[in-house]
C-alpha cells in the first residue's frame, strides 16, 4: 500500500499577477489577475476584481505578484542527480570513453553522498523553477539505495518520478560497465517490487511515482528489459525509462552486439507503449526503415513514446543534435532533461530549454526550426505528458497547484516590456542562465519564497554538505585506484 499524501489544507491567493502565462495550447497572456490555491489545487484564475464572492469571503494567505511573471511550474524528464559529485571530468571525452573514466569513481558511491547529490541537485531544480522532475539512479555500490533520493525529494518539496535503475551486464559479457557494478537481474526485479510497493501513488495529484529504468542497451539483457516491462505493466501507472540511439557509438554498440536495429529492439523488448519514454534519441531518423522495420522516428510518432531531449549533455559530450523539429513535426511526444550533472554541467531547466532552441535552430540552419512557445510547452505541459501526467503542466482549475514566480526587474527582462509576448520570451532568450524562480509553489506548498529554499534548509548548507560529500568520494577514488594500479 503507498502511503496518503499529506494534502495541504492551506488556501493561497496569488494575487495581483503581472503578467501570467497559462501554459494552455492558446498561448494565452493575462495580466493583472490571481490565482486561488486551496488543498493543493487551483481553484480559480481570472481578474481580481471578478474573484467569486463565494471565494472572497474565504481565509487566505495572501501573496503579492505584482512583481511577477507566473508560469506552470517545469518539468524535468532526465535525471542523474548523483552525477553532481562529479562535475567537470572527462571534459573532452565522448560518451563511452567519458563512461570509462567516471565508472571506477562511481564504484565508491555511498548511501550518504547520493543523499546529499540529491539534495543539492533537487534544490537547483527547485531555483530554476523545476516543480516535477525524474531521476535516474542505476548504479548501487556499497549501501546505496532508491530510498536516498525519494527523501532527499520529500524534505525539499519536489514532486518526484524516481527511477529504479540498473546496470546487469557487466565488461566480461561484453557490456560497459565495469563488473564490480553490476546487479544480479534477480534482486534487481526484487527492489523494483519492494519500491514500487513502499513508495508509489497511482493516483491523481500523486507527489510520487517509481518508474523502472534498465540503464541502456549496452548495459543491460533484453531479458531484463522484457521483465522491467512485464512488472511495471503488473501496477497501474508505473512508467518505463531508458537511454536510447545517444550517439553513433551507441547505435554501432545495438547492431554489432545486440544485433538489433532500433525498432527492431523496441518491438523484441515491448518497450513500445506510450507508457515508455527514453532520453536523448540524437540517432533516431526518418530514412532508416530496413524493409522490416519502419523508421525509428516514423515509429516513435506512431506508437506515441516519448523522447526527453537533453541538448547541453549531448554537445558537451559531442553526441549530435536530435531532430527535434521534425519530432515536433511528426507528433513524438517531446520534452526536456537536464542530464546528470557529470555532463551538462548543471542543473537549470531553464537554460536547457534556451539551449534545446539554439540547437534546434542551428542543426536546421532555420530560424523558426522552433519557438520560444515551443520550448516552454516542452518545459512544463510537454514533460508532464511524457510522464504521463495529466494533472500538472498547466495553470487552469482542477490542476495540481505547481507554480513558478519570476521577478520581472530581474536584468533578463530590462528592455523586453514591448509587449507580453516580448516579455514572455525573454525569459528563454534573455536568459543567459542566471535568473532564479523567485517563487515555486508544488501541490499548493510554498518550496521557494523571495528566491530562496523555503523548508528550513538553505541553499549554502546544502552547497556545503554537497561539497564536503564530493570531496570524500573524490579522496576515496583517488587513493583506492592508485592502490589498484600495480
Ligand atoms: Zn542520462
Amino acid at each position: 500500500m503507498s502511503p496518503e499524501p499529506a494534502l495541504p489544507n492551506q488556501r493561497f491567493l496569488l494575487k495581483d499577477i503581472a503578467l501570467l502565462w497559462t501554459g494552455e495550447h492558446d498561448g494565452r497572456l493575462l495580466t493583472n489577475c490571481s490565482i486561488v490555491v486551496d488543498s493543493g489545487i487551483i481553484q480559480w484564475v481570472g481578474a481580481h476584481d471578478r474573484l467569486p464572492t463565494s471565494l472572497r469571503a474565504l481565509p487566505f494567505t495572501t501573496v503579492d505578484m505584482s512583481a511577477c511573471l507566473v508560469t506552470p511550474g517545469l518539468v524535468n524528464t532526465h535525471h542523474h542527480m548523483y552525477q553532481s559529485l562529479t562535475k567537470c571530468i572527462a571534459r573532452d571525452s565522448s560518451l563511452f570513453e567519458w563512461l570509462n573514466t567516471l565508472f571506477p569513481i562511481w564504484n565508491f558511491l555511498t548511501a550518504d553522498m547520493v543523499y546529499k547529490s540529491a539534495r543539492f541537485a533537487i534544490a537547483e531544480l527547485l531555483l530554476s523553477g523545476c516543480t516535477l522532475t525524474s531521476d535516474l539512479l542505476y548504479l548501487f555500490p556499497n549501501d546505496v539505495k532508491l530510498d536516498e533520493t525519494i527523501r532527499a525529494a520529500a524534505e525539499l518539496g519536489i514532486r518526484f518520478h524516481p527511477c529504479r535503475g540498473a546496470v546487469s551486464v557487466g565488461e566480461s559479457d561484453g557490456g560497459l560497465p565495469p563488473d564490480t557494478l553490476v546487479e544480479d537481474e534477480t534482486a534487481i526485479l526484487r527492489d523494483m517490487r519492494r519500491l514500487i510497493d513502499r513508495y508509489h501513488d497511482e493516483r491523481d495529484g500523486s507527489m510520487l511515482r517509481l518508474a523502472l529504468a534498465p540503464c541502456s542497451p549496452f548495459s543491460v539483457s533484453e531479458r531484463l528489459m522484457k521483465k522491467c516491462a512485464r512488472l511495471a505493466r503488473s501496477y497501474n501507472n508505473v512508467m518505463l525509462h531508458t537511454h536510447f540511439a545517444e550517439n553513433s557509438s551507441d547505435v554501432e554498440y545495438m547492431s554489432t552486439n545486440v544485433q538489433k536495429g532500433l525498432v527492431e529492439y523496441l518491438e523484441h523488448c515491448g518497450w513500445n507503449e506510450r507508457d515508455c519514454w527514453f532520453a536523448h534519441c540524437v540517432k533516431i531518423r526518418d530514412d532508416d526503415d530496413d524493409g522490416r522495420y519502419t523508421s525509428s522516428l516514423k515509429y516513435f510518432a506512431q506508437q506515441g513514446l516519448g523522447v526527453s531531449h537533453c541538448p547541453t549533455s549531448n554537445c558537451r559530450l559531442g553526441s549530435g543534435a536530435a531532430p527535434l523539429a521534425k519530432m515536433m513535426k511528426m507528433g513524438v511526444p517531446v520534452s526536456l532533461g537536464v542530464d546528470g550533472s557529470a555532463s551538462n554541467d548543471s542543473g537549470n531547466l531553464l537554460a536547457e530549454a534556451r539551449m534545446a532552441l539554439m540547437v534546434a535552430r542551428v542543426r536546421d540552419e532555420k530560424a523558426d526550426a522552433v519557438s520560444t512557445s515551443d520550448v516552454l510547452r516542452m518545459a512544463t505541459s510537454g514533460g508532464a505528458a511524457v510522464l504521463g501526467r495529466a494533472d500538472v503542466g498547466y495553470i487552469k482549475a482542477g490542476m495540481c497547484a505547481d507554480v513558478a514566480g519570476w521577478r520581472l526587474d530581474a536584468p533578463c527582462f530590462a528592455g523586453s516590456f514591448h509587449s507580453p509576448e516580448a516579455v514572455l520570451s525573454a525569459l528563454i532568450l534573455g536568459n543567459g542562465g542566471d535568473l532564479k524562480a523567485n517563487y515555486v509553489m508544488v501541490n499548493g506548498m510554498e518550496v521557494v519564497r523571495g528566491g530562496a529554499l523555503a523548508r528550513g534548509v538553505d541553499m549554502g548548507t546544502i552547497t556545503r554538505e554537497h561539497h564536503e560529500a564530493a570531496m570524500k568520494l573524490a579522496t576515496i577514488a583517488s587513493d583506492q585506484l592508485a592502490r589498484a594500479v600495480p
